[in-house]
């Protein structure tokens, strides 16, 4: 386990961010928000996959409409995401949302701010302040030159002081950059100076295979330190591979409950069985599993018994067969053309007793 760092909880819609609760899986719709059919399918389609907060853009007043009709047909909170128009804020609000992004710096007149800020306040909305590498503002590029972690945070800081001067506290704060030693130098120093819960992202990370490395990296050193209550990837692919990744990086720190892991070997000239097939189906099952087992699949008998035996069920190819285990104990053994299968039902009885205690 991973000292998390402590923040101030805030409440979004039924989910809390921050405090001792767990990560939080974040992901962005890909549709036009104003497309109520479209949005809806694909939010119900995050969350099967283990989104628990979506975000969507409200670029216009169509989109802001819509939030109303989104909201009755979604199970998990929605946010809107703004910038810059204060009255799409305030009609997101009115309709509905759970979590406005926008950076009250950006807002414009003192009143629109207040606005804003109080229609938060009367609902019980928070406030997630943006800060990108990319769109700082122009006083920090002139002072500091070029976008730097130092920046951001200095970026994050005025927009906290902003809501925080009327008395808003219900705040989260990104510090997203594409470059991955940025960001994690800007969420370390954020980290040390401002008390709200980070919501952690590479922004703009790339296509689904360099994307996730890249995210990868950044978000599994920041999670290493204790840092971040929400996560969210940016991949130019379909935002379900968003939250894949996202519960992929979680599991590889044990900070997720409610997700099935699975060890594979990479396999060498020992092979006795068809292990690649039997990996990638066994990984297709366990992702509907949402009770934190491990389990294993290793090519043959020489590593295999020995992390069988640290899973909660595994199974170790031999020639033209497999051997079982459960916790540790050789169960039974199986021919190759049942394996899959006997371990998909082995797998349902663990969960099924998981599920009993
Ligand atoms: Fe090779 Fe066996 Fe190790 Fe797999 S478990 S990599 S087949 S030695």
């Amino acid at each position: 386990m991973y000292l998390r760092h402590q923040t101030r909880p805030v409440q979004v819609g039924n989910v809390t961010i921050g405090g001792n609760n767990e990560v939080i899986i974040q992901s962005m719709c890909t549709t036009k928000t104003a497309d109520v059919e479209a949005t809806v399918a694909e939010i119900l389609r995050l969350e099967e996959a283990g989104c628990q907060v979506v975000r969507v853009t409200v670029n216009n007043e169509e989109a802001a409409d819509a939030i109303k009709e989104i909201k009755k047909r979604i199970n998990i909170p929605l946010v809107a995401d703004i910038h810059f128009d204060y009255r799409l804020a305030l009609k997101a609000i009115e309709n509905g949302i759970d979590k406005v992004r926008i950076n009250p710096g950006n807002i414009g007149r003192r009143e629109k701010v207040e606005a804003v800020v109080k229609a938060c306040k009367e609902r019980g909305i928070p406030i997630r302040i943006g800060v990108n590498a990319g769109s700082l503002e122009n006083h920090l590029l002139e002072k500091y030159g070029y976008p730097t972690p130092e920046a951001m945070v200095e970026s994050a800081l005025f927009h906290i002081g902003i809501l925080e001067e009327l008395d808003f506290h219900d705040i989260i704060v990104s510090l997203k950059a594409s470059d991955v030693p940025m960001a994690i130098a800007a969420y370390s120093k954020a980290s040390e100076v401002i008390k709200y819960p980070l919501h952690l992202g590479i922004t703009e990370a790339g296509t689904l295979f360099s994307g996730t490395c890249k995210s990868a990296a950044g978000i599994g050193a920041l999670l290493s330190l204790g840092l971040g209550s929400t996560v969210r990837i940016s991949l130019s692919a379909d935002p379900v591979e968003e939250v894949k990744v996202a519960r992929e990086i979680l599991k590889s720190f044990g900070l997720i409950s409610n997700a099935a892991t699975l060890v594979s070997c990479p396999t060498c000239g020992r092979l006795d069985i068809d292990l690649f097939s039997i990996a990638n189906e066994v990984e297709e099952y366990i992702a509907n599993v949402k009770v934190p087992i491990k389990v294993s699949v290793l090519g043959c008998a020489v590593n295999g018994p020995g992390e069988a035996r640290e899973a909660d069920i595994g199974i170790a190819g031999a020639r033209g067969e497999g051997l079982l285990f459960r916790y540790g104990q050789m169960i039974r053994k199986v021919p190759e053309a049942d394996m899959v299968e006997e371990l998909k039902k082995e797998i349902d009885i663990i969960v099924a007793e998981y599920e009993r205690t």
